[in-house]
């Protein structure tokens, strides 16, 4: 606990820290502003949730003060792990995630985790409206490993790869040598989709899926760089058109798909996000892909399918992403299009489990903040031998595109466009629904309405 006894609470659905300390001055909360102190209409910056969907952190005092003083801190350098150790492999926020879990639950069990990359501890969803926020990499980030270790009293080997995994030995070789565990748990991640692109200059496209491509980007951004194109008209390529507009550049985004967002929304949405951008510079071009990318004269020199041509600085890619399964397929762990789980998170050996971006359960890919949370409930509960199975829900997702606001709560799979069902609302705003035997089993709201999604998400979760 601070000197101040400030406090930190969490945001469940996009993994937003309110510190008390810190306050949110961007939306007018100064530094020091206490919980109780927001106000009911303050709305969480990354997804539009509201106080009341803030969840309290545990404290660090308090966890760390039931940790026997024998047990080796996130400082300890030589830790091999051991026969009695759960072992986490990523330092996402899935890997994090799954250690809290325990943590709450399990006080003194050895706890080690693993990370190829710095393990920082930062709101993923944050990167792709931070350059439009004015925030640097470094301001995104909450929190470095050794003091989230710290204050889980857990132990953390951050840029430590992983070489191999042996399941039969409940053995990890790791670049810097062996670890032991008796639970291991893979939170792997995923990989930005790489697409197949001719050209000298096809190796200067940038992939930004955490903090440390986020950086390489915004070294990238160079003053001279005035022209961005985006590859993926999605959720994220959508983002960061929005975000990258809205910070002076002229941007392009190319998407075989015929319209932005055409796999999440309904066409009149998808319309009129695709005329606000439009509005905002953005240069659509759909139905096409990139051919070649090669460097010209003044800049890249980009050729579409279409056969069009456009010159440009920056290339970034936001193609959808691919789960990390390499590990555990030369693991002989069973995979699908990522590892595949049981409900209780379970890969096809009971001792490994795997959790968020890389795992997959009948199929299906997790890949927001809020399944995270409850998966890593799930693993954690399994390991104390409590049951707590992790339940498929519809996510709630904010499209953090500022020009028009969207939040889109839907099942999973391809859903017609004619399947959407208009809603009358006296608000200003568009709302769809999609209804399944009299019940609503999706929504999706734009411009003022989105503010609204909380109570619409938390009607349809009940
Ligand atoms: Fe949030």
């Amino acid at each position: 606990m601070t000197e101040n006894n400030f406090q930190r609470w969490v945001c469940d659905a996009c993994g937003y820290i309110y510190d008390e300390a810190k306050g949110d001055p961007d939306s007018g909360l100064m530094p020091g502003t206490r919980y109780a102190d927001i106000p009911d209409d303050w709305q969480c910056p990354l997804c539009g949730l509201t106080k009341s969907d803030l969840r309290l952190l545990p404290e660090v005092a308090t966890v760390a003060a039931k940790r026997p003083a024998t047990v080796p801190s996130g400082k300890s350098g030589l830790c091999k792990g051991g026969d009695d150790y759960i072992v986490i492999v990523g330092g996402g926020i899935a890997g994090w995630s799954v250690a809290e879990a325990i943590r709450r639950r399990e006080p003194m069990r050895p706890v080690l985790l693993v990370s190829a990359c710095h393990g920082l501890v930062y709101p993923k969803p944050a990167i792709s409206m931070a350059l439009a926020m004015g925030k640097k990499p470094d301001d995104l980030v909450d929190m470095d490993a050794t003091a989230k270790a710290a204050e889980l009293g857990i132990e953390v080997r951050p840029e430590t790869r992983i070489i191999k995994l042996d399941v039969a030995r409940k053995r990890l070789t790791t670049v810097k040598g062996g670890i032991r565990y008796e639970r291991l748990i893979l939170a792997l991640g995923a990989q930005q989709r790489v697409l197949t692109v001719a050209g000298d200059a096809a190796d200067q496209i940038v992939r930004v899926n955490d903090l440390g491509s986020y950086r390489q980007l915004r070294d990238l951004m160079t003053p001279g760089v005035k022209r961005v194109t985006i590859l993926g008209a999605g959720l994220i390529g959508c983002e960061f058109a929005d975000d990258m507009s809205g910070a002076g550049y002229q941007v392009t985004v190319i998407d075989p798909a015929p319209r932005p967002l055409s796999s999440l929304v309904p066409h009149q949405i998808s319309d009129e996000l695709g005329v606000r951008l439009a509005a905002k510079g953005v240069d659509w071009k759909m139905g096409a892909t990139l051919q070649e990318l090669n460097h010209g004269e003044a800049g890249l020199h980009a050729m579409l399918s279409d056969g069009k041509v456009l010159e440009t600085d920056l290339v970034l890619s936001a193609a959808g992403l691919v789960p990390n399964t390499q590990l555990a397929e030369k693991a002989g762990l069973a995979t699908d299009i990522g590892i595949v789980v049981n409900n209780v998170m379970q890969t096809s050996r009971p001792d490994v489990y795997a959790i968020g971006d890389c795992a997959s359960l009948s199929g299906q890919v997790f890949a927001y903040i809020e399944p995270i949370r409850r998966q890593a409930e799930a693993i954690a509960a399994d390991i104390c031998g409590e049951q707590e199975r992790f339940m498929p829900l519809p996510p709630l997702v904010k499209v953090k595109t500022p020009s028009m606001p969207i939040s889109v709560c839907r099942p999973s799979g391809p859903i017609a466009d004619d399947a959407w069902v208009a809603v009358d609302d006296p608000d200003d705003g568009l709302h769809f629904e999609i209804r399944s035997d009299k019940t609503i089993a999706g929504f999706v709201l734009s411009g003022t309405l989105a503010s609204k999604a909380g109570g619409h998400y938390q009607r349809l979760r009940a």
